[in-house]
């Protein structure tokens, strides 16, 4: 048989897995700065965690979920999300200070029918704030997802916002909204015909073109909202309208889960295709700590598919996160021509000295070495031969770019006055600097000087040429 990742998964490799890299770093850098310490929950939980959570009647609980019983008959799941276990710990840990901020990232697992943008194990970022009930942390929280994927540099995106008021004033708007959809039953995708009571707001949810027809005109939420829900719906846009942040007003954003309470919002792009377009969202959910079983605890957060956010950037031309060309390739390619001490040691130096490093293994012949090294795409070759190996010195020989590289390896060994011209330091003069057709001899203590100060700085960094085929978009 044939081994493959399990259907619905991926492997990330490289380059692709670099650009992750990239936009996790930099997500954990704004978060860190906007005082979101960084949490780590284990993948799978107790069931219960995500039955109370998420919510009984949710598809994601009834029909998505990774369950599992482990060797002693305990129930478990695949987090299916994060925030049931963000609640799970906070009540675990009663953090004696409020608000509790924190961020994850992390793999998520739902069992759903694999499609373009949709897996069964895909990647989240998110942040969660719990303990504040004041209208500006909702827009903090949405000014951080806003901010974050316009710092990538994703365009044409969309920020909804809804309200779906709290649990008193929800059930005179789920009621009328149930009157409502009985008189369009028939209409409905065979999904939800039958299904209205157990949540009708779903129904609002679906991407059916008959739900969307047959849902025209329903009532609105907004006009249902009590006074301090439209209040502290009415503050939420304004903050955001003071803060610049576009973004309309959805009467129709419900959201798949059961736990949301008054503001929610998604970000969609574009860029991407259809019904997968959600690049992210979130909102409050002001009873679930209380239902979880901790004190009364309002609280709010967003998610972002990093799949969908990598595969937005790879599409978007105006794409920050790249690689340049020194991130992809190797900048230096050691041939050991000597026993492998000194080319061991070496090779060491230049990784510590945060150089891009590639070698060969298994005694390879001097003519493979080089051919390895030039499938490497290396800027530089450093040999280490045995005898300049004994007198304490290697060559340096440029590969690629042997034009900007030779004049600077030269003007390294000249006289003080000719490297000052260059903008040497007279510290980079080397007594016995030996340049002989195209390469030159150095002494080991000082080829990370001469690669760093002169050397290094000089590689083209341009980017690598389309990102899209890059980091293999849609594939
Ligand atoms: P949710 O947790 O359902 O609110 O989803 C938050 C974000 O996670 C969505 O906007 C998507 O970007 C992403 N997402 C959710 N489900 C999937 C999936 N099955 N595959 C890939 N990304 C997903």
């Amino acid at each position: 048989m044939k081994l493959k990742s399990p259907v619905g998964t991926r492997d990330i490799v490289a380059p692709e897995s670099w650009i992750w890299a990239k936009v996790i770093a930099e997500f954990s850098r704004n978060c860190g700065n906007a005082g979101y310490d960084w949490l780590l929950t284990p993948i799978f939980e107790d069931t219960q965690v995500f039955q109370r959570a998420v919510g009984g009647s949710t598809d994601i609980v009834q029909k998505e979920m990774y369950d599992f019983q482990d060797k002693s008959g305990r129930n478990f799941s695949l987090r299916p999300e994060e925030t049931a276990s963000v609640v799970r710990s906070f009540i675990e840990h009663r953090p004696a200070v409020l608000p509790w901020k924190v961020h994850y990232w992390g793999p998520m697992f739902r069992y759903e029918r694999p499609q373009a943008g949709r897996y069964r194990q895909f990647y989240q970022l998110g942040i969660e704030a719990l303990g504040v009930e004041d209208p500006s942390i909702d827009v903090e929280v949405i000014s951080i997802l806003w901010d974050f994927l316009v710092e990538l540099g994703i365009t044409s995106m969309t920020l909804r916002i809804n309200s779906l008021g709290d649990a008193l004033c929800r059930e005179n708007y789920l009621e009328s909204l149930h009157n409502f959809l009985l008189t369009k039953q028939t209409s409905l995708c065979d999904a939800h015909r039958d299904r209205i009571s157990e949540n009708p707001q779903r129904v609002l949810d679906c991407k059916t073109q008959q739900c969307i027809e047959a849902t025209r005109g329903a009532p609105e939420h907004y006009l249902f909202l009590c006074d301090p829900c439209r209040d502290h719906f009415e503050a939420v846009k304004e903050q955001l309208g003071a803060m610049g942040i576009p973004f309309v007003h959805d009467p129709r954003l419900v959201r798949g889960l059961d736990y949301y309470t008054r503001t929610t919002f998604e970000i969609s792009s574009g860029i991407l295709e259809g019904a997968q377009n959600a690049l992210g969202g979130g909102g409050r959910y002001d009873g679930l700590v209380e239902e979880m079983g901790g004190p009364p605890t309002p609280a709010i957060g967003f998610s972002i598919g990093l799949e969908r956010l990598v595969s937005a950037l790879g599409f978007d031309s105006a794409s920050k996160v790249t690689l340049t060309y020194s991130e992809k390739i190797p900048q230096i390619f050691v041939v050991d021509l000597a026993q492998r001490g000194p080319a061991n040691l070496l090779f060491r130096e230049l990784r510590r000295n945060n150089m891009r490093v590639m070698c060969e293994y298994g005694r390879r012949s001097a003519k493979a070495q080089f051919r390895s090294a030039d499938r490497s795409q290396a800027s530089i070759a450093i040999i280490v031969g045995q005898e300049e190996a004994d007198r304490q010195c290697v060559v340096v020989r440029p590969l690629k770019h042997k034009e900007i590289l030779l004049p600077l390896i030269e003007s390294y060994g000249k006289s003080n006055e000719d490297a000052n011209m260059q903008g040497l330091k007279a510290s980079d003069q080397i007594p016995g600097f030996q340049l002989q057709s195209g390469q030159a001899e150095i002494g080991i203590d000082k080829v990370v000087g001469l690669l760093n100060s002169v050397l290094l700085p000089a590689l083209p960094t341009s980017r690598v040429a389309n990102s899209t085929s890059v980091i293999g978009i849609g594939t």
